[in-house]
């Protein structure tokens, strides 16, 4: 295996954390190993009567908690080595927001531009089709969602294949998660991941000492975002940032990217880009036909929310954003991240920031498994309850609160409200686990090797609860 790749990169940043600990070299090993991986290739029949051949996997890197948990990609450059790589790191990711499952990831390797709808259901439902036949897919065993090139669509074609095949089974729908509401989809999943992202990202800024570290005041407002890839997470991403008080200064896309110094219309830009299918041409800003300048413009906070391998050891020396806030798996490589930590930029790793989505997703799942909607026996209760101390105080006062404000104070919380609450209290309480472990190990890690070394750890009780491991 080579350095260079996306798995000898994890594997390096696992080793370097891994120093950190006291594990033996067994256990350690055990942690680290992906632990079953399935390639397949299947044929589908294309709408011009043609015949494709298909090539996909699914790899489940830890078993220590089931199920597994991971997206699904469709993208041209899938390749095992990066569905191990990306399996891994979910592995970790769910260990640092204490989401009880193994890591897991699947791709295929298509561009799904070059397939019809019909053809990518034929695909998703086949791929489906064959996890089932080697048990690779079930609400105990292994749980896809979305990643890179899909959405609740393609998930929504999982769970109804799965269903099928799963005859009788009351959790069937917990096979996978981020599918359409109607579907046993829970509200806030879609955007969950770059809520999450947002969240992280606030929590970091609310530091007064990391931001006198890095030069800056504390919080979000007024500090310039820019966000590279305008998909699920960098959309979402740059939506919370700028309504949290940042203001986006620049976004890149694959065909080119818009700066604007003053700020950008995020919605404006999205509108352009369904309309013309390019960001070339949006008024109101400047275009960079080199997509990736745009992550070398001054901003205060960068966040690559496409795609793996961004920021190499080639462009770290010119990143000028004081803290890289990771969308993105893998955003950075192995050699970058040295590069940035020695420059003093904080980089808020993967593993941490963009764990929203699995958070949610762990939701989802308990909703599928529980078969009731979050809130539905205590909304109308806690209601009740509200307006009753509420009136209580007004007979007390002798004042009345009015219409509207009675409605707002007494609010029972819905699946909205608790998923959004329960997202935020995750991403909160593992930002400051995280950075507990940084701080005791002081110069020495960076963010990222703290949460490795706090994840590993993790891990680690489960093997040696098991008594196998010393
Ligand atoms: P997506 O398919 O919704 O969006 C990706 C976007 O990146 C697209 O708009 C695409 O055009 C753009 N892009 C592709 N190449 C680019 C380039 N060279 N420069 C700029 N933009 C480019 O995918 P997503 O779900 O938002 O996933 C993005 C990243 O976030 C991936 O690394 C994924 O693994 C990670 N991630 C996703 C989730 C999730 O819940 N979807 C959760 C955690 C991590």
């Amino acid at each position: 295996m080579s350095e260079q790749s996306f798995l000898g990169q994890v594997h390096r940043a696992f080793d370097a954390a891994s120093t950190f600990t006291n594990h033996p070299p067994a256990l350690l090993n055990q942690i680290k190993e992906c632990n079953a991986v399935y390639r397949v290739t299947f044929p589908i029949l294309r709408d011009d009567g043609t015949i494709k051949t298909i090539v996909g996997w699914r790899a489940e890197h830890s078993h220590h908690k089931l199920p597994t948990k991971g997206g699904i990609r469709y993208a041209i450059s899938v390749n095992e080595d990066e569905v191990m790589a990306l399996a891994s790191l979910m592995t970790f990711k769910c260990a640092v927001v204490d989401v009880p499952f193994g890591g897991a990831k699947g791709g295929i390797k298509i561009n799904r531009k070059e397939f019809s709808e019909a053809e990518l259901e034929r695909i998703t439902r086949r791929y489906t089709f064959e996890l089932w036949k080697k048990n690779f897919i079930g609400p105990g065993v292994d749980v896809p969602a979305p990643d890179y090139g899909t959405s609740s669509k393609e998930m929504a074609w999982i769970a109804d294949t799965y269903a099928q095949l799963a005859v009788g089974d009351l959790n069937a729908m917990a096979c996978v998660t981020a599918k359409p509401i109607a579907q046993g989809g829970i509200r806030g999943r879609t955007e969950a991941t770059g809520r999450g992202v947002y969240f992280g990202v606030r929590e970091a800024c609310d530091n007064v000492a990391d931001m006198r570290a890095l030069g800056l005041t504390p919080g979000l407002e007024g500090k310039r975002v820019i966000v590279q890839g305008l998909g699920n997470v960098g959309y979402h991403a740059a939506k919370f940032l700028s309504e949290g008080g940042g203001v986006l200064v620049a976004v890149a896309e694959a065909d080119g990217a818009l700066h604007n110094d003053r700020g950008l219309d995020l919605d404006a830009i999205m509108a352009h880009r369904r309309e013309h299918g390019t960001l070339k041409g949006f008024p109101g800003a400047t275009y960079l036909a080199d997509s990736r300048a745009a992550l070398e413009l001054p901003c205060e906070i960068l966040v690559p929310a496409a795609l793996e391998g961004q920021i190499t050891a080639e462009n770290a020396p010119r990143i000028q954003a004081k803290i890289v806030a990771e969308g993105a798996n893998g955003p950075t490589t192995f050699e970058a991240d040295g590069i940035l930590h020695q420059r003093g930029v904080m980089v808020l790793a993967d593993m941490f920031l963009n764990a929203g989505g699995v958070t949610v997703s762990y939701f989802e799942w308990l909703k599928n498994l529980s078969h009731v909607r979050f809130g539905r026996m205590e909304k109308r209760f806690e209601e009740t309850a509200f307006k009753n101390v509420l009136r209580a105080v007004e007979d007390l006062t002798g004042k009345t609160l009015g219409e509207e404000r009675m409605a707002q104070l007494s609010h029972g919380a819905d699946e909205q409200d608790l998923v959004n609450s329960g997202l935020e209290d995750t991403m909160i309480s593992a930002w400051h686990q995280v950075r507990e472990t940084w701080m005791q190990h002081g110069q020495k890690t960076d963010i990222r090797t703290a949460a490795f070394i706090s994840a590993i750890n993790k891990v680690a009780v489960s093997y040696q609860d098991l008594g196998i491991f010393p």
